[in-house]
């Protein structure tokens, strides 16, 4: 109920002066991550035009706006982004859209009590919330239901009406593909802290070797201190990830060698953007599906 009056009023806020032109032909909507866009190509309607600035390999705490992704901005009647501070860089520029467009952060419509505090900055949440899969379908669907009720669109207007459903089984596939894991191994190493929620959603104990943001650089110290840990609770593999320099983890790697210990390189996850186009892990569920499958064939 509390999402239903945040939502209104997050609407409310934009009723003078912000309204999208609703006589204007083909509606565009402009996302930031690919996770994003992926999620409202289904839920919304088929004519609506929906694009994203950041593609696969690409950093979203770290990026910065091209001149042709503020053509993208400019252009569109809604933005939507992921919120948090995952687009660290951009805060300026969105607050700025947020006075002349509606422009809605997924993060507004899920409940605050999900939200992970983060540990390296105090007050601020993990904003990788997609990898619970329940909670990010219940932030992707509220939001898409206030864009319907902005256009006044009827629910027969989504291009794919059992989206909710196809994450409501995804989500249930990660608790068992992970609950299969003996509960001692359940344990994810990888580059930085993207899988808390992951942890958290289906019981797995995670640690990263940068914090939540990829900003701060890991250093001689962490590294001495995750190869202890490896090496004691004989951890068989760790991960890199497709936005991330691979030289950390290959440090860890190296680390445990020279202690006498060998772990593998369990694969490469995708964190915080979809992967290439023309892969099965171009799209949300194909990406997550993708990660749990890399994950548990390597911890097992
Ligand atoms: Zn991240």
């Amino acid at each position: 109920m509390r999402l239903r009056l945040l939502t209104a009023f997050l609407l409310s806020l934009c009723f003078f002066g912000c309204q999208p032109d609703q006589k204007k032909e083909g509606i565009v909507i402009t996302a930031t991550t690919g996770m994003i866009h992926d999620g409202l190509a289904n839920l919304l309607p088929e004519d609506v035009k929906i694009q994203s600035l950041m593609g696969p390999g690409i950093d979203p705490h770290l990026y910065k706006p091209t001149s042709n992704d503020l053509a993208k901005l400019k252009e569109a009647d809604i933005i939507v982004y992921n919120g948090l501070s995952l687009e660290g860089k951009m805060e300026e520029i969105l607050k700025n859209l947020s006075k002349k467009k509606p422009t809605l952060a997924v993060s507004d419509f899920v409940h605050e009590a999900q939200l992970i505090n983060s540990n390296s900055f105090s007050g601020l949440y993990d904003p990788h919330f997609w990898f619970d899969v329940s909670l990010w379908n219940q932030g992707l669907s509220a939001l898409s239901d206030s864009i319907f009720s902005i256009y006044s669109w009827g629910p027969e207007r989504s291009a794919n009406p059992d989206y909710a459903e196809e994450l409501m089984e995804l989500d249930n596939w990660i608790s068992g593909e992970i609950a299969s894991i003996p509960e001692e191994k359940r344990i994810l190493i990888t580059a930085h802290d993207a899988f808390g929620y992951l942890g958290k959603a289906y019981g797995i104990e995670v640690m990263g070797l940068q914090g939540i943001s990829t900003l701060s650089e890991a250093g001689l110290k962490d590294i001495d201190i995750l190869t202890d840990f490896i090496i004691e609770k004989e951890i068989k593999s760790v991960f890199i990830e497709s936005i991330i320099n691979p030289k950390a983890i290959q440090a860890v790697i190296q680390g445990c060698k020279l202690k006498g210990y060998e772990v593998k390189l369990g694969g490469t996850l995708f964190s915080d953007a979809l992967g290439p186009q023309g892969t099965e892990e171009d799209n949300y569920i194909g990406m997550v599906r993708y990660n749990v499958t890399t994950i548990t064939n390597a911890i097992r």
